[in-house]
C-alpha cells in the first residue's frame, strides 16, 4: 500500500516536469511543411472566372456545346446571354468532369407564365446525371425537393434564395464525383455543395444516385460526364459559365 502511494506521488511531482522538458524541444518548425507549394490562382473580378478556369460560355459563341440530340447546341444567344428554345432539346458540353466547381447564371423569364414546375423550369445537370433545380420560385409554391437548389427528387434547399423574375441569379457549385468499385457498385456516392446568390442551399448532400422523374434514384456506373443544360419548354437564360477542375 505504502508503496503503491508514493509511485503516485512521484508520478503526480515527475510527469509535469517531463512534460515540459517535451515542449521545450519541441520547435513551431517541427509543424511546418514547405511542400508541395499551393500553384497561383488569379481570382476574376467579381464573379469573373479565375486564372485556371475553363470559360464553357464567355456570351458569345455555343464553341464549347453541342445538343443533347446530337448536331449543333440550340440555345439562342443575345445580349451575352443564352436562352433555351423550347422543344429543340438540351444541350452538353463537349468536355467531359469529374470533380469540379462550377459558376453558373440564370434568369427566369421576367413574364411569368404558369405555377409550380411549370414556371421558369430549367436544371443543370451534374455529370449529366444529376440534376440541380433551376425553377423560378419566387412566390411560387411546389413541392420543396423540386424547388430552385433542390438536388430534383432527393435533396431541398436549405433556404429559399430566389431573386425575383427576370432578375439575373448566381449558383456557385462544389461537386464530388461518386466513385464506383469494379462490379459497378458504390464506392463513395456523388456529394455537392451550392450557394444559391451566396447563400448555402446544399451542404455538402450526399446523393442518392441518378435523378429520376418517377421513382426511387439509384446510381449506375459511370466516368467522367459532360455537364448538361436541361430543355423543360420556358425560355429560362444562362451566362458567364465557368468550371475548376479539382
Ligand atoms: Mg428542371
Amino acid at each position: 500500500m505504502y508503496l503503491i502511494k508514493t509511485l503516485v506521488v512521484c508520478s503526480a511531482i515527475l510527469l509535469p516536469v517531463i512534460h515540459a522538458n517535451a515542449q521545450e524541444k519541441a520547435k513551431p518548425e517541427d509543424t511546418e511543411f514547405w511542400e508541395p507549394v499551393p500553384v497561383v490562382v488569379t481570382p476574376g473580378a467579381g464573379t469573373a472566372a479565375p486564372s485556371d478556369a475553363i470559360v464553357l460560355f464567355d456570351g458569345k459563341n455555343l464553341n464549347n456545346w453541342v445538343s443533347e440530340k446530337g448536331g449543333a447546341a440550340t440555345f439562342v444567344i443575345e445580349d451575352g446571354a443564352m436562352t433555351v428554345t423550347p422543344k429543340k432539346g438540351g444541350i452538353k458540353t463537349k468536355e467531359s468532369f469529374e470533380d469540379f466547381q462550377l459558376h453558373i447564371e440564370w434568369r427566369s423569364p421576367s413574364v411569368v407564365k404558369g405555377e409550380s414546375q411549370g414556371r421558369g423550369n430549367s436544371g443543370i445537370f451534374l455529370q449529366s446525371y444529376y440534376e440541380l433545380q433551376v425553377l423560378d420560385n419566387f412566390n411560387n409554391r411546389t413541392y420543396s425537393n423540386g424547388q430552385a437548389g433542390s438536388i430534383y427528387k432527393q435533396a431541398l434547399p436549405l433556404v429559399n434564395a430566389c431573386k425575383k423574375p427576370g432578375e439575373w441569379q448566381t449558383y456557385d457549385v462544389i461537386w464530388t464525383a461518386p466513385r464506383f468499385n469494379e462490379d459497378g457498385s458504390v464506392k463513395s456516392p456523388a456529394r455537392i455543395t451550392v450557394l444559391h446568390n451566396n447563400i448555402l442551399v446544399q451542404n455538402n448532400t450526399e446523393l442518392k444516385g441518378k435523378t429520376e422523374y418517377i421513382g426511387q434514384p439509384k446510381y449506375v456506373k459511370h466516368g467522367a460526364m459532360p455537364l448538361a443544360l436541361q430543355d423543360h419548354g420556358d425560355l429560362v437564360s444562362y451566362r458567364n459559365i465557368w468550371i475548376r477542375k479539382l
